[in-house]
C-alpha cells in the first residue's frame, strides 16, 4: 500500500505548430485515453517532467494526418495565451524538444545519423561524437523611456496595431548590455543610459530566450532603421500608438509596468 497519489499520464501533442486539445478542456492536454487512437501516428516522443499529478509527455503527428472529431488544433501562441505559466512552461519544452529531436536527426559535421541518450535531451552523432542540445537563443528586449513617453516601434511585417519594443537577437561574442547598446543604436540611433533588469521569458518564436531590461533615454536623434523597422518614435504613454502582438509577452509586462508606476 502507498498513501502517494498515483500519477496518471497526459500528453502535449504538437501538429504543425499546433497543439491539439479537446474542446472545452480542463486541462491544457490530452489524457492517455484520448491519446491512445494517436499514439500509432507519433513521428517522435518524449517525457518531459511531472507537473501535480501528472507525468507529462510531448509527442508529434505528421502534418497531414487527421484525429478523432472532439479534438482540434490551437496554433501555438493562442494555446500559450489561455495556459497558466506552470503548463506554459511545459508546452514551450515541448515544442522545443520536438524541433530539436526533428531538426538533428543528422550531424551536422559529418552526416551520420544521431542518437538520443537517455534521462538527457541530447543527441550524439554515432561517428564523431558531436553532441547537438536543444537550441535556445538569448534576445534582449528594452523598454526605454524619456520622461513620460516610451519608444514605440513597428516593424514592417507586424500586423495592423501591433507596436513592440526594440528587441534583438544577442550576437555571438557580445554580452546582454553590448547586445542591447547595439540594437538600440542599429534600429533607432540613440543613446541609453540606466540599464535595469526586468526579467526574462522563453518565447517559442522562434527558440529565444528574452532577457528583458528598461533603460532611459540619453542622447542622439531618433532615426530608425528603415530595412527593419517600418515607424518608431516616442508616445505618452496615455497615448500608446497600440500593443505587442501578445498580452502574455514580456513586452507587454515591461509597458504596463511603466503606465502603473505613473498612474496615480
Ligand atoms: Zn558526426
Amino acid at each position: 500500500m502507498t498513501n502517494k497519489l498515483e500519477k496518471s499520464d497526459c500528453w502535449l501533442i504538437l501538429q504543425n505548430n499546433c497543439l491539439l486539445l479537446k474542446e472545452n478542456y480542463s486541462i491544457p492536454c490530452l489524457t492517455a485515453s484520448e491519446t491512445a487512437s494517436l499514439s500509432n501516428l507519433f513521428l517522435r516522443r518524449y517525457p518531459l517532467g511531472s507537473l501535480h499529478h501528472y507525468n507529462l509527455y510531448c509527442a508529434e503527428i505528421p502534418i497531414d494526418c487527421s484525429f478523432p472529431q472532439m479534438i482540434s488544433a490551437f496554433p501555438l501562441k493562442k494555446a500559450l495565451e489561455h495556459m497558466n505559466n506552470e503548463w506554459r512552461h511545459f508546452l514551450i519544452k515541448a515544442h522545443a524538444i520536438i524541433n530539436w529531436d526533428k531538426n538533428h536527426q543528422y550531424c551536422g559535421h559529418c552526416g551520420s545519423k544521431t542518437i538520443p541518450k537517455t534521462s538527457i535531451f541530447e543527441r550524439v552523432c554515432n561517428k564523431c561524437a558531436l553532441s547537438f542540445f536543444p537550441r535556445i537563443s538569448p534576445s534582449i528586449i528594452v523598454r526605454i523611456t524619456k520622461g513620460e513617453e516610451i519608444l514605440m516601434a513597428r516593424g514592417h511585417h507586424f500586423a495592423p496595431g501591433v507596436y513592440g519594443l526594440i528587441a534583438g537577437f544577442v550576437e555571438v561574442g557580445e554580452n546582454i548590455e553590448e547586445a542591447i547598446h547595439r540594437e538600440v543604436k542599429e534600429e533607432v540611433g540613440i543613446e541609453i543610459n540606466n540599464l535595469h533588469y526586468f526579467g526574462s521569458q522563453s518565447w517559442p518564436f522562434p527558440d529565444s530566450l528574452m532577457i528583458a531590461f528598461t533603460a532611459d533615454y540619453r542622447s542622439g536623434e531618433l532615426v530608425s532603421d528603415t530595412n527593419e523597422l517600418e515607424e518608431a518614435n516616442w508616445y505618452h504613454y496615455h497615448k500608446l500608438p497600440g500593443g505587442p502582438s501578445s498580452s502574455i509577452s514580456i513586452a507587454t509586462q515591461l509597458i504596463e509596468d511603466f503606465i502603473k508606476t505613473r498612474s496615480p
